[in-house]
């Protein structure tokens, strides 16, 4: 189907893989455009027949309990984000020359002429809070604007709704990005890259050529960070328009074409007219919420996309003040008896929690979970002189237990033993014993919470319930 944008699907043959989140307004929207959809999906339950006799009384033809097979006459499949890229559907696909779209590539091709240009935000971790510093910053400025892709509005009603935007503020996953070959935004960054979801990209190279895909194309800036030498690589290794530069961002002074922090001010050395001699002043740090180094970090990001976009300085400031972070992401609970805690249950991988661990001086730290293949020794390593002592819970503590005992025999480690929800009581009676006033109890799991909660936000509901009851107690 070419590069470009299709604006005849009258009677072509689409495949949608997976009934969902993106699969069910796609194939809609193609049905609507005049596409022939046939939609496949692997499983076969009471709710993919619901959606499926939703879908078949609007005419889309719906196959359920086979996502392996490309229907006949298929000219292109439009897939879910989180479909592997090994199935057999997309070998035969490949096969038989049939293009492949994930959700942002058909959100892409179905844009107009006039649409709103993408700055386009991707990363192990800080997406979402970037993306949403982003949209502040921008609207802040007057431009009309929406943090898009993996939260809040989704792409294809972005793209096709009645809002008009004058930019768009999008999140990408490495997933997404695999799917989205000849999206081409006008600025982009790469937050961090550490090893995730792995298993469905095969190897670090590959998930790191994912997450490269974003500056392909770029028009204006390409934003990396100065500390994560894997994400300057990536835009040394993208093809980019013509005049497009690389930005940097760096927690320490910024050398010329970065932004830096300089005596606790956000500064810009890249949008300015002599970026030898001069730097641009454009927030404080105490304007970032919370002021934690690495939300600092993901404050720069946004902060040179808007840039990149023109932004002016104080639309900056503005909307970093705007800006309140999601429930669980270094959310400060309650003091009690002279002890902080803080739920960053949305630690879930050892690269959010390092970050998190690496904000405080001294921590009493509830971790565990599921592990998901991850090993414990680097984190370990790098916060334990942050650590007065570890409550660990959840399926893979031992893990942790182990890794603490090699490298930071020092430090004392409660080991709860459990994997129900009230474990977490208990750890948090266990921590509040350990802390001494001035330090902070964190919760930064490290590991997905799975195991013992429905998701990341019960879990960090449960810990703020049982420091409530502590609070009450005291
Ligand atoms: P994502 O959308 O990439 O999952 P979020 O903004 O939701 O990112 O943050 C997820 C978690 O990652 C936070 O709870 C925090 O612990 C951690 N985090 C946020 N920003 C960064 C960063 N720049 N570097 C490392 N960890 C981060």
């Amino acid at each position: 189907m070419g590069s470009g944008q299709v604006t005849d699907w009258q009677g072509k043959n689409v495949t949608v893989a997976g009934l969902g989140v993106s699969g069910i307004p796609a194939a809609k929207m193609l049905h609507g455009l005049g596409a022939k959809v046939t939609v496949v999906n692997d499983g076969d339950d009471a709710r993919a027949r619901a959606q499926a006799a939703e879908l078949e009384a609007l005419g889309i033809t719906v196959r359920l309990g086979d996502g392996a097979t490309l229907p006949e006459g298929t000219e292109l499949v439009v897939t879910a984000p989180g479909w592997k890229p090994d199935k057999p559907l997309f070998t035969a696909a490949r096969d038989a020359g049939v293009d492949i779209w994930g959700d942002v590539e058909l959100a892409w091709r179905l844009r107009g002429p006039d649409a709103a240009p993408w700055l386009a935000v991707t990363g192990t971790n800080g997406k979402t809070t970037t993306v949403q510093m982003l949209a502040e910053i921008l609207k802040a400025a007057g431009l009309r604007t929406a943090a898009v892709g993996n939260i809040g509005v989704s792409l294809l009603d972005a793209v096709l709704g009645e809002e008009q935007y004058d930019v768009l503020a999008v999140e990408l996953s490495s997933y997404q990005l695999h799917w989205a070959p000849s999206l081409r935004a006008h600025s982009a960054a790469v937050l961090n890259l550490a090893p995730d979801h792995l298993d469905w990209h095969g190897s670090m190279e590959a998930y790191a050529a994912d997450k490269g895909r974003i500056y392909e194309g770029n028009r204006v800036a390409c934003v990396y960070n100065v500390a994560d030498k894997a994400t300057e690589d990536l835009v040394r290794e993208a093809d980019v328009e013509e005049g497009c530069r690389a930005i940097g961002f760096t927690l320490g002074a910024p050398a010329p074409s970065q932004l830096g922090v300089v005596d606790g001010i956000l500064v810009d050395r890249a949008f300015v007219e002599n970026r030898q001699k001069s730097a641009q002043e454009l927030a404080e740090v105490s304007d970032v919420n919370p002021p934690a180094p690495h939300n600092i970090a993901n404050a720069l990001a946004a902060a040179a996309l808007a840039r990149a976009f023109g932004v002016p300085p104080k639309a900056v400031r503005d909307g970093l003040r705007a800006f309140t972070p999601d429930a669980h992401r270094i959310a400060h609970v309650a003091d009690v008896a002279g002890v902080s805690y803080v739920d960053d249950s949305k630690a879930t991988n050892t690269h959010a929690a390092e970050a998190s661990l690496a904000a405080y001086e001294s921590i009493v730290w509830i971790a565990g979970g599921l592990a998901k293949g991850a090993v414990f020794e680097e984190l370990v390593t790098k916060s334990a002189g942050h650590l007065r002592a570890a409550v660990l819970m959840g399926a893979d503590r031992g893990l942790i237990r182990e890794a603490l005992a090699r490298h930071a025999p020092e430090v004392p480690v409660v080991d709860l033993d459990r994997t129900d929800t009230g474990a977490m009581l208990a750890a948090v009676q266990e921590a509040q014993r350990l802390a001494r006033p001035g330090d902070t109890v964190l919760l930064a799991p490290a590991c997905a919470s799975m195991d013992m909660f429905a998701n990341y936000n019960q879990r960090g509901d449960a810990f703020a319930e049982a420091v409530r009851e502590l609070g009450a107690g005291a």
